[in-house]
């Protein structure tokens, strides 16, 4: 089946949905049943996609996980209230006291201040790695290392990594759990799973329902890791709300038709971008100034809506001058939805430990909208010239 055919199947379970196009949107906290015989059988099956407690979920919830099981070929899928608590619950479902983390230095912000948070202060020792390291990996490993954590691109910069080369180095070790951040590709563009990694993670917040409406995580294991992924989750209480289960649910059905307009728009407007004279270089993993690009090639189905560009020179104020005035480019975090979004940052170097970003120069990161490319083409020439004008002293 090919994938957008897929998207519009998955999670159609008949117990699912009964007679309508979609499932049911089931809220509740008590499940009651109609006789001990019931609660007892429903207590054995709890743990798949039988209701028994609402924290458990319900039949919208366990439609959703089945599609995202479908997605990413997994065994087994948690739902959590944000991408953080994914990354996180999936975290502390196995590392103890004394483990070691291998974590790339390209990664998400909040993911690393968890490991030098919260995670240093349980006694877990945290080596971050540098993005392209691919099978030297294995120079990292130590004696108690316990999981090695992935983003492919990387936050902001955008490094690809080597995903089966890291996964190949460490065979043989398979006490070692990988996990990826996989929310820049979304299933459509990565599998995970299918190149050998245990978890993959996903900040349903961004595309997957994908109009900004909306917080929801997702980590979807394989069978080795499920059941121990499935029980310290619910131990840390983690649940969602079916209402955001339901709409992310709805917005997977047009996440084929959104990322083929997202990277479409994307590639267009960074080729504009790399004729400008005001950018140093793109970091889009399709464009060939990206590092990591060649394994971005080989190994991913397409690219998105998400990249960013570092500026040659500029000031805090030709910075502001350019973004405060832009028309359509929102200033914001987060990004997957269906409008377009710009962020600029000065301190790149202060987020990473082991890899070197030499430029003091800004990077600006731009999600790219559903908007008509052409208008947002001219919302960034516009914001150039604003830019100029004010470096040269004439803002
Ligand atoms: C946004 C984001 C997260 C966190 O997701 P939330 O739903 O905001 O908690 C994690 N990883 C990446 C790559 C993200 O962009």
């Amino acid at each position: 089946m090919k994938k957008r055919t897929q998207l519009t199947t998955v999670g159609r379970d008949k117990k699912f949905t009964g007679p309508a196009v979609n499932p049911a949107l089931v809220r509740a906290s008590t499940i009651v049943f109609d006789s001990v015989a019931q609660m007892d059988e429903s207590a054995k099956q709890r743990d798949d996609g039988v209701e028994y407690y609402g924290r458990r979920g319900t039949s919208t919830t366990f439609a959703f996980t089945q599609a995202m099981c479908e997605l990413e070929n997994a065994a087994g899928c948690y739902v959590y209230p944000c991408g953080t608590a994914a990354i996180t619950a999936s975290l502390l479902s196995f590392l103890s006291a004394g483990d070691h983390l291998l974590m790339v230095d390209s990664v998400y912000e909040p993911t690393r201040d968890f490991a030098n948070g919260l995670l240093a202060r349980m006694g877990v020792s945290t080596t971050y790695f540098d993005p392209l390291c691919g099978a030297a990996i294995k120079d990292l490993v130590q004696d108690n290392t316990k999981v090695i954590f992935l983003e492919s691109p990387g936050s902001l910069t955008m490094e690809v990594q080597d995903i089966p080369a890291i996964v190949n180095a460490l065979k043989g070790q398979e006490h070692i759990i990988s996990m990826i951040d996989n929310t820049y590709a979304t299933p459509i563009n990565f599998k995970p799973l299918d190149h050998g990694v245990d978890i993959s993670i996903h900040s349903a917040t961004k595309y997957l329902s994908g109009h900004s409406d909306v917080m929801l995580g997702v980590a979807s294991a394989n069978q080795k890791t499920w059941r121990q992924l499935q029980a310290h989750s619910y131990e840390l209480g983690q649940c969602a709300s079916v209402d955001d289960i339901y709409t992310t649910l709805r917005g997977v059905r047009t996440l084929g038709v959104r990322l083929a307009e997202h990277e479409r728009s994307a590639l267009a407007i960074a080729a504009w971008l790399d004729d400008r004279a005001e950018v140093d270089h793109l970091r889009h993993p399709a464009f060939a100034s990206c590092p990591g690009h060649e394994i971005f090639k080989r190994d991913f189905s397409g690219s998105t809506g998400l990249f960013s560009f570092v500026l040659k020179r500029s000031s805090n104020d030709a910075l502001s001058a350019m973004l405060d005035g832009m028309q359509h480019f929102k200033m914001g975090f987060s990004w997957g939805g269906y409008e377009s979004l710009i962020l600029a940052t000065s301190d790149v170097s202060k987020r990473r430990t082991v890899t070197q970003w030499t430029t003091d120069d800004v990077l600006i990161r731009l999600h790219i909208g559903l908007e008509d490319p052409q208008d947002l083409i001219e919302d960034l020439e516009a914001g150039f010239e604003r830019f100029n004008n004010n470096l040269n002293g004439n803002g």
